[in-house]
């Protein structure tokens, strides 16, 4: 008897406890699988912490697994996500970059927490605090769920709409090492680069092209160009975009938590049948 064929659907874009997702990897692995995906990437938001047990559980449920991770970095004052999939976890140099930026995450998290307290009369140090206790890499998302438990909020995004987002009282631009230094250590340790949800940056056509531009001619290797709850048009535009440049096409969910109905993981359309996969290369 030959085995079943596996699922062509690749999520490339999953996130788990150790960032600020809600699922162990070993959880976030086997949903992974009930939801019919293929091959899947844990991508933490700066570390590669989850990999050996997201590869355990994928080898288990009979997924390919390709470690990644979701690197934040800075362009022309935006701040940007830059994914890298089928990383060597153990690599010095990217582990020394991700050390770095967990450190600016940090440092930020307590300017936010400041920022709180001074300005929005809330308890932002002792919420910061709990959330550092609670994770090597604090995100903005642990502090907006910090917020909804404390009844500051509804939901998460009302806490960045009143507390967390541009033009609010927390609000901090950061300065993320560049897409450059990124980039640099994503391939130093195997990896391929893809800018993640470029539609999300709120850069016009313009300036998308640019950023587009400077990430391949950083060494950037891919775009991601279909992702649940995107529209047709924002897929078309990166479609465009992956094709003008040459580029690697990427799926993912940016899964983070199970009670959100609207991006379980594999929910996205399937890429336009001219673009290559970056799922094929790894
Ligand atoms: P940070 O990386 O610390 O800036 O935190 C950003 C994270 O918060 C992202 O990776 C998303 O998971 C989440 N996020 C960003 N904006 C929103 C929003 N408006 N509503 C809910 N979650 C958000
Ligand atoms: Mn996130
Ligand atoms: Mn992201
Ligand atoms: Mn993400």
């Amino acid at each position: 008897m030959t085995a079943p064929a596996r699922s062509a659907v690749a999520d490339l874009h999953l996130h788990s406890h150790h960032s600020d997702g809600l699922l162990s990897p070993a959880a976030l692995m086997r949903l992974a699988a009930e939801r019919g995906v293929g091959t899947a990437a844990l991508t933490d938001h700066d570390t590669t912490a989850g990999c050996d047990e997201a590869a355990a559980a994928c080898a288990a449920a009979g997924l390919r697994f390709v470690p990644g991770v979701e690197v934040s970095a800075g362009w022309d004052g935006l701040s940007l996500h830059v994914l890298g999939l089928g990383v060597d976890a153990a690599s010095p140099a990217l582990d020394a970059h991700l050390a770095e930026v967990r450190t600016l995450r940090r440092e930020r998290l307590a300017e936010i927490g400041d920022r709180l307290e001074r300005r929005a009369g809330l308890p932002g140090r002792e919420l910061v605090a709990g959330v550092c206790a609670g994770t090597a890499v604090p995100t903005r998302l642990h502090l907006a769920r910090a917020l909804v438990a404390l009844g500051h909020a509804r939901d998460e995004a009302e806490s960045f709409k009143r507390f967390l987002g541009r033009g609010t009282p927390g609000h901090v631009p950061m300065a993320w090492p560049g897409i450059d230094r990124a980039i640099a250590a994503l391939r130093a340790a195997g990896g391929v680069a893809v800018l993640a949800h470029p539609h999300r940056y709120g850069a016009s056509g313009g300036a998308l092209r640019r950023l587009v531009g400077a990430f391949r001619d950083a060494g950037g290797q891919g775009l991601e160009v279909s992702m649940a709850g995107m529209s047709p048009r924002d897929r078309d535009r990166l479609a465009t975009l992956a094709r003008g440049h040459a580029m690697l096409a990427s799926t993912g969910s940016d899964f983070h938590d199970p009670a959100l109905p609207w991006n379980p993981p594999g929910r996205f359309d399937k890429l336009p049948a001219d673009l290559d996969h970056v799922a094929a290369t790894l």
